[in-house]
């Protein structure tokens, strides 16, 4: 039998109901708290009552009507007169409601011919009394409980009664609920059902708050404590300066300021002895993968005294092959300069290979190993594992990435981001990484074009994409989305032969013009032959699934076509568009209608949020409010996705002080 039997007036009928509602314990009960309060603590003149009110006022009946089926009563106070109605089994109030007779109403004003509430709570008052107000809860209410003042007062009485009658225990011990300042917690609870003002509301639920993060918070500065005590000290060293500058040479570009900043940011922090545990977040196309490089640079330029073949070693996991490929193909000639070598390791290496280079990651002569989830499985071992990089980190799992880091002897730990988050959501999220922030893109790139194109406009976009491609040597991504509507994985393959079917088309008698597709059944080999091609422009028109979402980089092609862009989130489409506007000519990002339906009117306002900006951080920040902060890989992982008081982001600065105030209470 459930315990809710045991409060007052709850019967099998009600218990039914309760349950529906999601409510099966009393520590349910207790914790269903009101999601706001209907303020009846001051009287409103009825002068000033305005459509949507909840109006709470007194005054005095002048007159009742009784029009078939109805009762009209007409009241007035000192500024105005209102009118009450009321429908069903109305008749025997005309005993209670009489001209003359002073009474207190509250209710929703509605507007009909003029302004009226209808059912109003009503009570009677004497010539001198003054109306029951107070704050009145508002209870979340599903299922089979209705939406009626009495239903909620039903909530509020059972889990005001829960709450006297029973014992809950303190999840804090009395020592930590002094030094935080806390009330039991029975108490906080108490007061969100049952208010006296909003300021005690506002106190109480703060209470609740803290409850719930200073666990959380206390976790996580202990970890970053521990971290801090341990690690290996990466200095600058002649060795190491001599590798960097041999990289730097190499690389074909200056590096911009920003990325200056956190290079020196993750340089200084490897050479203090402690353990580095970072998060590199950027925009995409921000130039994160020259800050690893170098930052990699500075453990595997370091070399073993004994024996100059063997060192640290670092891994970099990336989570397609075709970008573990893309790293390792920019990054060896780079790494070769400064003499440190590199490997490849995906699941697409031969065999006899995959043994080479696993032998020589075991022996200690091969210092960088770039991969992907081939890199953790068990027969890869390293003879000294001392920084692991993660690319486009929210794509693996928190024990995927603990797989690497465990090959190591407590390696250092860099996680690289393209979902950028506001800054101070990402420090109350990842409070115990080093949040490092990529805000600049290198200098001389045009801001990508981003439209929505009408069905009706589709040839002459196609038309477009030929002209631009042959005649000013422009590329174009062609993106077919791989799940439908509701987020379930479909068949690309009708979409993309569509889509190369419209594209080659477009091609005349010796004019070259050239189309491929890539998505996930064209074999590996064929795969990267076709990227590889496309890199080299020889290719006009790549249609892919979101194969390409993930890091590519060719900065030839700065022309993308999304079709069923209502299937991807803002922040993927960001990624999407990322692709482009890598090299200095102008970029296109074409978001194509589907024909006949169209969009919703909520999808088309979403999207044209999207083509307004550029600003990673604040299509991430549209992505956020839509979706809820609870969404984010982080706050899942972190145990802050499930919290009840706290909002992640309306409380990020709560939380960030609340962490620094657990940083601090840990003993010296
Ligand atoms: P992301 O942050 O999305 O991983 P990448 O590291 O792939 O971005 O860099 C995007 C592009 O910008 C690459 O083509 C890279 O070579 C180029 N790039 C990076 N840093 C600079 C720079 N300082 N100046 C010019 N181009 C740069
Ligand atoms: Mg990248």
């Amino acid at each position: 039998m459930s315990e809710l039997s045991r409060l007052t007036g709850v019967g099998p009928k009600r218990l039914k109901a309760l349950q529906a509602a999601g409510l099966h314990t009393l520590r349910d009960l207790v914790y269903h708290v009101p999601r706001r309060y209907v303020d009846r603590t001051r009287v409103t003149p009825i002068a000033t009552l305005r459509e949507g009110d909840d109006a709470f006022f007194t005054c005095r009946i002048d007159s009742v009507q009784t029009p078939p089926g109805r009762l009209i009563v007409k009241v007035s106070d000192d500024t105005g007169s209102f009118e009450l109605a009321f429908f069903r089994a109305a008749r025997f109030l005309t005993e209670q409601l009489y001209p003359g007779r002073r009474i207190s109403v509250a209710g929703q004003v509605k507007q009909f011919r003029h302004l009226q509430i209808a059912h109003p709570e009503w009570e009677a008052l004497r010539e001198d009394q003054e109306p029951r107000g107070g704050l009145l809860p508002v209870y979340p209410l599903t299922g089979e409980l209705a939406e009626t003042r009495a239903e909620h007062k039903l909530l509020q009485k059972l889990a005001l009664e829960a709450l006297s009658t029973f014992h809950f225990s303190d999840a804090l011990s009395e020592k930590e609920r002094e030094h935080l300042g806390l009330r039991p917690e029975v108490e906080s609870l108490r007061v969100l059902h049952a208010p006296e003002s909003m300021q005690d509301v506002t106190l109480a639920l703060a209470e609740l708050k803290v409850r719930e993060l200073w666990p959380l918070c206390l976790r996580r500065a202990q970890a970053r404590r521990e971290r801090l005590a341990r690690g290996r000290r990466f200095p600058s060293t002649p060795e190491t300066t001599a590798a960097e500058e041999a990289v730097r040479k190499a690389l074909p570009f200056a590096l911009t300021q920003g990325q200056e900043d956190v290079l020196a940011s993750i340089t200084q922090a490897l050479g203090t002895g402690g353990q580095f545990y970072g998060l590199l977040h950027g925009d995409v196309g921000s130039g994160k993968t020259a800050v690893a490089l170098l930052a990699a640079v500075r453990v595997a330029g370091t070399q073993d005294p004994g024996d100059k073949t063997r060192g640290a070693q670092v891994a970099l996991l990336a989570p397609t092959e075709v970008l573990a490929a893309q790293h390792y193909r920019n990054m060896e000639p780079w790494l070769r300069a400064a003499g440190i070598s590199v490997g490849l390791l995906t699941g697409d290496t031969a065999p006899a290979e995959r043994r080479a280079l696993e032998a020589s990651l075991s022996e200690g002569t091969l210092r960088v190993a770039i991969g992907t989830h081939a890199l953790l499985s068990a027969a890869v071992t390293f003879a000294d594992l001392r920084f692991v990089l993660v690319d486009e980190q929210h794509r693996f799992g928190v024990d995927q990435r603990a797989l690497l880091t465990k090959k190591g002897n407590e390696p250092h730990v860099l996680y690289l981001s393209a979902t950028p988050i506001p800054r101070t959501l990402a420090q109350s999220l990842y409070g115990d990484l080093e949040v490092l922030t990529l805000t600049e893109k290198p200098a001389g790139r045009l801001p990508v074009k981003t439209r929505l194109v009408p069905s009706a406009k589709q040839t002459e976009l196609l038309q477009f994409l030929r002209t631009e491609a042959l005649n000013n040597r422009n590329q174009v991504y062609w993106v077919v989305p791989r799940i439908d509507s509701e987020g379930n994985d479909v068949d690309a393959a009708p979409a993309i032969e569509g889509a190369v079917k419209r594209l080659r088309q477009l091609g005349r008698d010796g004019d070259g013009w050239s189309v491929e597709a890539v998505h996930g059944r064209v074999p590996a080999p064929e795969r990267d032959r076709i990227l590889a091609a496309f890199r080299r422009g020889e290719i006009h028109a790549l249609v892919a699934t979101t194969v390409i979402e993930v890091g590519v980089d060719v900065p030839g092609a700065n022309l993308m076509v999304v079709e069923g862009a209502d299937r991807f989130g803002v922040a993927q489409l960001h990624q999407l568009r990322g692709r482009t506007g890598r090299g200095s000519a102008q970029a296109w990002c074409f978001l194509l209608e589907p024909p006949a339906i169209g969009w919703s009117d909520e999808t088309d306002a979403r999207l044209r949020g999207f083509a307004s900006t550029e600003d990673g951080f604040k299509i991430a920040e549209m992505d956020l409010l839509r979706r809820g902060a609870g969404s984010l890989e982080g706050a899942r992982q972190s145990g802050f996705g499930a919290l009840r008081f706290t909002d992640l982001i309306a409380d990020a600065d709560f939380i960030r002080d609340l962490s620094a105030r657990a940083e601090a209470s840990l003993d010296p």
